[in-house]
């Protein structure tokens, strides 16, 4: 098989990429190991600038039919107050709030649009392998599906697969990475026909923290531990979840509780940062989180993956439709998007410095910073945290 773009991985950068070039008339080919789109436990936040794209698609409105709720507020909730630290509602946009979708609805929604094209081809269950090189230049990959290897070349090859890429083991490329200071613990709670929504809420007291969304039919409950505790909180016992659980959030003990009833029930995240120095080799560029793992913090990640998207769009379109993509077009990408990257995370780092470390202290009662209580500063941090350093200006 030969195509123009071989991008690998099917989350919010390999997909939103694939749209925007499949609309170019580009030969694309998406490769995605897993069989469909539906992933436990990942990010639903769209800030602003992806819906600004999706409008500027002439798809938002589509989008938006879907189910989904709006966080105009970011607040934490201490047993004696309210703290509300970022306010989207005075962004200059149609859409100056999260807009909360389950990310596999957005994926199976961008996928059908591809799929409209022609040009654009998908392969699920499809496992990259191996990258095929020649003269020092990627030109393709190999891949398992079905138990059958294959081979694709293409002129550009796209890693998109995510913090454990693959493509950048294969590489030998190793990650500057710092350490934020906590991991969170995922679980679900039912949530009942006369459950209030709420939208999110970030709830702390007594050194621990709960981050409560709301879903259609469950909750999902984030509980921030401080980094390096998973194991000896295992070893407590489940019980103590269920008692920080009780003690943040008394409206979801007792029967929904009852639910969390192992650590099966729990999925673990180990929140990490980290960024690559470089993003590119002959033949082949990383994006998304294959080039820099988010912290969870602000819920950016899947906006700097499309980021990253629109980037590549932008840069590479015009070498691919004429069939050579340089190092200079490449270097391009990363000129775009390395510093919005460390930007926010240097940002990110902040607040988990100032604020949740705060919140994780169990010696102290819970106070942000004087200044996030200005309400000028709250909307100086909704449009650090959906726009950051510059969004990427992409004509469609
Ligand atoms: C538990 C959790 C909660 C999160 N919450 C949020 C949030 O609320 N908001 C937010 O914005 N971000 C959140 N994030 C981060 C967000 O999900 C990522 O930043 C974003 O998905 C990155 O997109 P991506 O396309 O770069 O990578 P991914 O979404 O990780 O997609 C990579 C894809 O590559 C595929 N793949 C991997 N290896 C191969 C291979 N060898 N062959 C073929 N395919 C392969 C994977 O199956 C996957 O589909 C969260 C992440 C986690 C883990």
């Amino acid at each position: 098989m030969k195509t123009d773009c071989c991008i690998v991985g099917g989350g919010p950068a390999g997909v939103m990429l694939s749209l925007l070039l499949a609309r170019q008339g580009i030969e694309v080919t998406l490769l995605e190991k897993h069989h469909d789109f539906e992933r436990e436990f990942r990010g639903d936040t769209l800030h602003t600038p992806t819906l600004e794209l999706l409008d500027r698609l002439g798809l938002a409105d589509e989008l938006l039919k879907l189910p989904h709720s709006k966080l105009e507020f970011l607040a934490f909730q201490t047993p004696q107050q309210t703290y509300q630290i970022v306010n989207f509602q005075g962004l200059p946009s149609k859409f100056p709030y999260i807009t909360v979708l389950p990310q596999a609805q957005v994926l199976d929604f961008l996928v059908k649009e591809a799929q409209k094209y022609p040009n654009f081809h998908l392969q699920l269950g499809a496992n990259v392998q191996d990258l095929i090189q020649a003269g020092g230049v990627v030109q393709g990959v190999t891949y398992r599906q079905a138990g059958e290897l294959h081979t694709i070349s293409a002129t550009l090859t796209v890693a998109a697969d995510g913090r454990f890429s693959q493509i950048r083991q294969l590489l030998g490329l190793q990650p500057v990475a710092s350490s934020p200071p906590m991991d969170v613990l995922w679980f679900r709670i039912p949530r009942f026909a006369e459950d209030q929504g709420l939208g999110a809420e970030v709830r702390t007291g007594g050194g621990k923290m709960l981050v409560i969304l709301e879903r259609a039919d469950h909750w999902q409950v984030g509980l921030t531990i401080p980094k390096g505790s998973y194991q000896s909180l295992r070893q407590q016992g489940i019980t103590t979840v269920h008692q920080t659980v009780r003690q943040l959030a008394p409206e979801l003990a007792g029967e929904r509780l009852a639910a969390v009833q192992k650590w099966g029930d729990i999925a673990f995240l180990a929140v990490e940062s980290n960024y690559l120095k470089q993003w590119y080799v002959p033949g082949l560029i990383l994006i998304g989180d294959a080039a820099h793992v988010m912290s969870p913090v602000g819920g950016v990640g899947i906006n700097y993956a499309v980021q990253d998207a629109m980037a590549c769009a932008k840069s590479l379109s015009q070498p691919l439709k004429a069939g050579t993509v340089t190092l200079r077009d490449l270097a391009q990408v990363q000129q775009q998007r390395f510093l919005p990257v460390r930007f926010i995370q240097t940002v990110q780092a902040a607040i988990q410095k100032q604020i949740i470390s705060e919140a994780l202290n169990a010696n102290q009662e819970f106070s942000p910073p004087f200044f996030l209580k200005l309400p000028l500063m709250q909307g100086m941090l909704a449009r650090i945290l959906s726009y950051g350093l510059w969004p990427v200006q992409l004509e469609v």
